[in-house]
């Protein structure tokens, strides 16, 4: 489905990602590890067209998408979650919602989803017309996920989707991110901190270092490797 082949990017003459290949077949969820300023959240965005690479391709569903703009990456069927969750915290929690459904027309699709994203997350139907900032952290966490799922993507990037969050939210967040996957059939790619948690509900993950991926494996081979163990999920 998506098909990362060796991309070069840099912010101005800072080369962050060397030649990363990275590939996510329909249907799974793939994780992405990695130290604070590996460059995880830079390969997040060269795919959603933020930061294009300078050098190498991406594709999607076989379409060259290194050279388009944001929201045409959008309307193909990639939507991301971004670190932070960045919401509109001062539009309400329905108002951002619409916001994630701004480039559809079809009204049917729109109210099918929308049924989906309340079923799979009662508490955010609850708060429909509060304001997004008055939140809590994984109520924002699930928003912004919903927001993500109201452009019915085919595969949804998350960055960080545990960041700040208490462990109990974390599991439910986890739980939430596989149901996403096998029962609304969305691939995604995501970027974890909580590597742990990450690579248990993932297919397969991939180790960056420095900008380079350095092991690419199943995620049971990953749990049980000795280094990724030490490195990244505290020597468990
Ligand atoms: P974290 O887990 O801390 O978010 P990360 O693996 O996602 O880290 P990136 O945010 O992709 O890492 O950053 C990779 C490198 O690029 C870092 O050295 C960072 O300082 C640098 N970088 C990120 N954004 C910019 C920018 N806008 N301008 C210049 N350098 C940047």
């Amino acid at each position: 489905m998506l098909n990362i082949k060796k991309i070069n990017t840099y912010y101005g003459n800072i080369h962050v990602l060397k030649d990363v290949s990275i590939e996510v077949n329909e249907g799974e969820i793939v994780t992405l590890i990695g130290a604070n300023g590996a460059g995880k959240t830079t390969t997040l965005m060269s795919i959603s067209g933020l930061a294009p690479p300078r050098s190498g391709e991406i594709f999607f569903l076989g379409t060259p998408i290194q050279d388009l703009a944001p929201n045409k990456i959008v309307s193909l069927g990639i939507s991301q979650v971004p670190e932070g969750r960045r919401i509109f915290p001062y539009l309400t929690v329905m108002e951002n919602l619409d916001m994630g459904a701004f480039l559809r027309k079809d009204r049917d699709g729109i109210k099918e989803d929308l049924d989906y994203i309340f079923d799979l997350f009662p508490i955010i139907a609850e708060r429909r017309n509060q304001a997004g900032g008055t939140l809590s952290g994984g109520e924002q966490q699930m928003l912004a996920i919903s927001r993500a799922l109201m452009a019915r993507p085919r595969l949804m990037l998350l960055d960080e989707p545990s960041m700040g969050l208490a462990p109990i939210i974390i599991k439910q967040i986890f739980d939430i991110i596989k149901k996403i996957n096998t029962e609304n059939k969305t691939t995604i790619f995501l970027v974890a901190q909580n590597a742990n948690l990450a690579l248990k509900v993932s297919h397969r993950g991939y180790v960056m270092e420095n900008g380079r991926i350095t092991i690419a494996d199943s995620s049971n081979r990953l749990i049980s490797n000795k280094q990724v163990q030490e490195a990244y999920l505290g020597g468990v």
